[in-house]
């Protein structure tokens, strides 16, 4: 049988299960039992990614435009605008 280590893209925990399928994309969703939250590993979408978020903020804080991050990570302009608009998570 095979395993694959996977950790939580939100707070890097072990402690995940499979949870139910995307219901856009078809790909298993997983359930983290530490955080509560889910999350697909291996995003059809490079937005939807977590990191590529932490990227959008620490580019931005190290100077990087808007359009500057857009062409970087090839990511819509839109997604760096609303990964600013959102509120930080607790
Ligand atoms: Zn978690």
């Amino acid at each position: 049988m095979a395993t694959i280590n996977l950790m939580c893209v939100h707070c890097e925990s072990e402690k995940v299960v499979k949870c139910s399928l995307h219901p856009d994309t078809g790909k298993q969703r997983y359930l983290c039992k530490e955080c509560g939250r889910r999350f697909v590993n291996g995003y059809t979408w490079r937005a939807n990614d977590p990191t590529i978020k932490a990227l959008i903020i620490s580019m931005s804080h190290n100077g990087s435009g808007t359009r500057d991050i857009e062409r970087v990570l090839k990511v819509a302009r839109q997604t760096v605008s609303n990964t600013f608009k959102k509120k930080p998570q607790k």
